[in-house]
């Protein structure tokens, strides 16, 4: 198979009759034209053979600009249902199920943080300074995700030791990762879950925990691998499926919490 390989990347802007448009443009041993849009970064990419002028490649998108405006309006909609201002009745994800925030205003004398009543997160709060808010929320969060985060490690990864090789040998990283779930590094021994994982279900936490301990005994992503994964966690088709689903407001609760962890 032939190795694709970036000539060229560039940040560009097209200008259709409604609206301009920022794109980036890889240059690419490609034979065809093609664009996408992605919808985590909320940014079009085009991809062209090495030899296409400008000219052709802003004749394909202007061919295409229905289908890009759409993109880009649907993007940016989805954008604004998310953003965060921190205030009563707005939805927050736990564990995978979903809550809806309701801010109880304390007085000095009284406990600040966070609690939970049936469908209801109550940030409890002296103040009513968004910042001030948001912190609070991304400390309960924080510590919420470091500790389950961690139980359910040493829980699987007590339980796999014998049918896992070496994985008994690795400890455990908890950080902010935006475009993975987890990461298994042979040569510290680490294996890393985002911390994002806590807005989802715990059998999610569960199979991305797993899959990074089947890497303590096989890298790659070959036969053997897969043998060791389905072994452990028979559903980790629909948990992938479940992830991918809700990965977007996954990434947009990262971007309202800030620099959490
Ligand atoms: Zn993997």
């Amino acid at each position: 198979m032939r190795k694709i390989i970036t000539y060229k990347t560039e940040e560009r802007i097209i200008n259709f009759d409604e609206k301009s448009i920022k794109y980036t443009l890889l240059f690419k041993n490609v034979r065809n034209l093609t664009c996408r849009f992605k919808n985590y970064e909320n940014k079009l990419y085009v991809i062209a053979p090495i030899n296409y002028s400008y000219r052709k490649i802003e004749k394909f998108l202007t061919d295409h600009q229905r289908a890009i405006l759409n993109w880009v309006e649907k993007s940016e909609q989805k954008k604004i249902e998310l953003t965060r201002d921190f205030v009563d009745g707005e939805k927050y994800l736990l564990l995978g199920q979903e809550y809806l925030l309701k801010i109880n205003k304390v007085d000095k004398k009284q406990e600040e943080g966070i609690c939970f009543d049936s469908n209801y997160i109550i940030l409890k709060t002296t103040k009513e300074d968004k910042e001030y808010k948001r912190k609070i929320l991304e400390k309960y969060y924080k510590n919420i995700a470091q500790r389950i985060i961690s139980e359910e490690f040493q829980k699987l990864k007590n339980k796999y030791s014998g049918k896992i090789p070496y994985s008994s040998e690795y400890s455990l990283n908890i950080r902010k990762m935006k475009a993975k779930w987890g990461l298994n590094n042979s040569r510290t021994k680490t294996i890393t879950i985002g911390f994002h994982l806590i807005f989802s279900k715990i059998e999610d936490i569960d199979y991305v925990i797993i899959h990074e301990l089947c890497h303590c005994a096989v890298r790659n992503h070959g036969k053997l691998f897969y043998s060791y994964q389905e072994m452990l966690c028979p559903d980790y088709k629909e948990r992938k499926q479940d992830l991918n689903k809700n990965i977007h407001p996954f990434i947009c609760q990262i971007e309202m919490l800030g620099s959490l962890i």
